[in-house]
C-alpha cells in the first residue's frame, strides 16, 4: 500500500481488517464521502451475514422478497433518540445499530450524539449483540456492525485550517472533544485527521486547469452550481494558489469528486512518491479477482500499484484472503489476546515503536492491542507474514491523537 494517501489507506485498511473508523476533519475535508465509500471495498456478505441482515430487514417489515445481497450502511442524524439509536421501546424495537448488522453504521459528527447513546454502543462493539431492557423484558438483538464516525475538530469546524480562522476558546475544544469519551474512542482502531482538499484533488488528472481566481465574485461564477456565498465555499476545502503554496501538500485528503475516488484522482503525488517498480500499468482488480485465492499474494502485490478504487478493492480483497487462510472468518479487528501474541508478535524495532509510544502517548494496554490488531491488517495488505517496524509505524499514525487545544 505504498504510495496510497493516509486516508485512502486508513479506508483500505478498515474495510480490510474491519477496524472501527473515526475521521476528524474541518467541513469539506471528504470524511463523508469517504465513510460512505467504506461499503463499497467490503467483501460482499457470506451466507451467514446475508440470512442475518435479511432477518433485520424482515423484523422491520422491510424484507427484500428474497435474501439480502448488499451490506446495509445506516447513517442516522445525531439527534437520534437512544433507543433509535440503540433499540427500546414498548414492545422493543431495534434500533439503528441493529439495522447496521453486518455492515457500517456511520455517524457523522459524533460529538453531538446524545452521550447516554454513545456510551451504550460500548458493549454491542465488542459483543455484537444489542441488549434492550424494557419493563421486565431483556431482548437480545444482533449488532454486529463497523463503526465508522466523523467529527470537526472543534466546534466551528476550522481548528487546524490555514485558510479559516478557528475562534474556538481552548475550553470549549476540550469540552466539545470530551463528549466522545475515552473508553468509546478506545475501540475505535483507527483515527484519521484529514485537512481540507486543495485544487489538485478537485479538478481531475488529464484535464487544463483553469487559473485561480482570487476575487470573491470570480470564484462563485466558477462554481458549477452558481448562487452559493463566497464563505460556504471556503468553507467546501477551495483553497488559492497562495494558500497552496503556503500550506504545502499535507497528507490525508481525498479528492472531493466521487467519481474521482475510481479515477484514483489523487493519484498524481503518489507515483511520484512510488518506487520505480511500483510504477508498473495497473491491473484491474477483475484480474486479480480471477486469479483466485490460490494466486492471492500476487493480487496483493498488483493491487499495491495503485490507489484507485479497483486496486484498493483487489488489496482488501487479498488481505481477507490472508485473514481467513490464517484464522478463519473473523477478521483482524476482533482478534484477542492469544491470537495477537500468536499472530502479531512484535519484535526488535517494531516492539521497540510500540513501546516509546506507550511512554510518550501514554497509551493503554487497550489501545496497544489496537494498534497490533491494525499492524496485522497492514501486514495483510502489503501480503507480508511477519509485522514489520513499518507496519508497526504506519499503524501509530494510523492512530493520530486528538491533539489538546
Ligand atoms: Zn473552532
Amino acid at each position: 500500500m505504498r504510495g496510497c494517501d493516509e486516508a485512502k489507506l486508513a479506508l483500505a485498511v478498515a474495510a480490510a481488517g474491519g477496524h472501527g473508523l473515526l475521521l476528524v476533519g474541518p467541513p469539506g475535508a471528504g470524511k463523508s464521502l469517504l465513510a460512505r465509500a467504506l461499503p463499497s471495498l467490503l467483501p460482499p456478505p457470506s451466507l451467514e451475514d446475508r440470512i442475518a441482515i435479511t432477518c433485520v430487514l424482515s423484523a422491520i417489515g422491510r424484507w427484500p422478497g428474497g435474501l439480502a445481497t448488499e451490506r446495509p450502511f445506516r447513517a442516522p442524524h445525531h439527534t437520534t433518540s437512544y433507543a433509535g439509536l440503540v433499540g427500546g421501546g414498548s414492545p422493543p424495537a431495534p434500533g439503528e445499530i441493529t439495522l447496521a448488522h453486518g455492515g457500517v453504521l456511520f455517524l457523522d459528527e459524533l460529538p453531538e450524539f446524545r452521550r447516554d447513546a454513545l456510551e451504550a454502543l460500548r458493549q454491542p462493539l465488542e459483543t455484537g449483540v444489542a441488549v434492550v431492557a424494557r419493563a421486565g423484558r431483556r431482548v437480545e438483538f444482533p449488532a454486529r456492525f463497523q463503526l465508522a464516525a466523523a467529527m470537526n475538530p472543534c466546534p466551528c469546524g476550522h481548528r487546524g485550517d490555514e485558510r479559516v480562522p478557528c475562534r474556538c476558546p481552548p475550553a470549549r475544544v476540550e469540552a466539545y472533544r470530551r463528549r466522545v469519551s475515552g473508553p468509546l474512542l478506545d475501540r475505535v482502531d483507527l483515527r484519521v485527521e484529514l485537512r481540507p482538499p486543495d485544487l489538485d484533488d478537485l479538478v481531475p488528472r488529464g484535464r487544463p486547469r483553469a487559473p485561480v481566481p482570487r476575487d470573491p465574485a470570480d470564484r462563485a461564477s466558477e462554481d458549477p452550481a452558481p448562487g452559493g456565498p463566497a464563505p460556504a465555499r471556503r468553507a467546501t476545502g477551495h483553497r488559492t494558489a497562495d494558500d497552496r503554496a503556503a500550506g504545502g501538500r499535507a497528507p490525508g485528503r481525498l479528492a472531493a469528486d466521487p467519481a474521482a475516488f475510481d479515477r484514483g484522482a489523487s493519484g498524481n503525488r503518489a507515483a511520484q512518491h512510488r518506487p520505480p517498480e511500483h510504477r508498473a500499468p495497473e491491473h484491474r482488480a477483475s484480474a486479480s479477482r480471477a486469479s483466485g485465492r490460490g494466486a492471492s499474494g500476487n493480487a496483493g502485490r498488483r493491487a499495491r500499484g495503485g490507489t484507485g478504487g479497483d486496486a484498493l478493492r483487489a488489496a482488501v480483497s487479498a488481505a481477507r484472503e490472508r485473514m481467513v487462510a490464517r484464522q478463519g472468518e473473523r477478521p483482524n479487528a476482533l482478534l484477542e489476546g492469544g491470537e495477537l501474541d500468536r499472530w502479531v508478535p512484535l519484535r526488535g524495532r517494531a516492539r521497540q515503536l510500540v513501546q516509546e509510544a506507550v511512554r510518550r502517548r501514554g497509551l493503554s494496554a487497550r489501545a496497544v492491542q489496537s494498534l497490533r490488531r491494525v499492524a496485522r491488517t497492514l501486514a495483510d495488505l502489503d501480503g507480508s507474514g511477519p509485522v514489520s517496524a513499518e507496519h508497526a509505524a504506519r499503524a501509530l499514525a494510523l492512530r493520530a491523537p486528538l491533539e489538546p487545544p
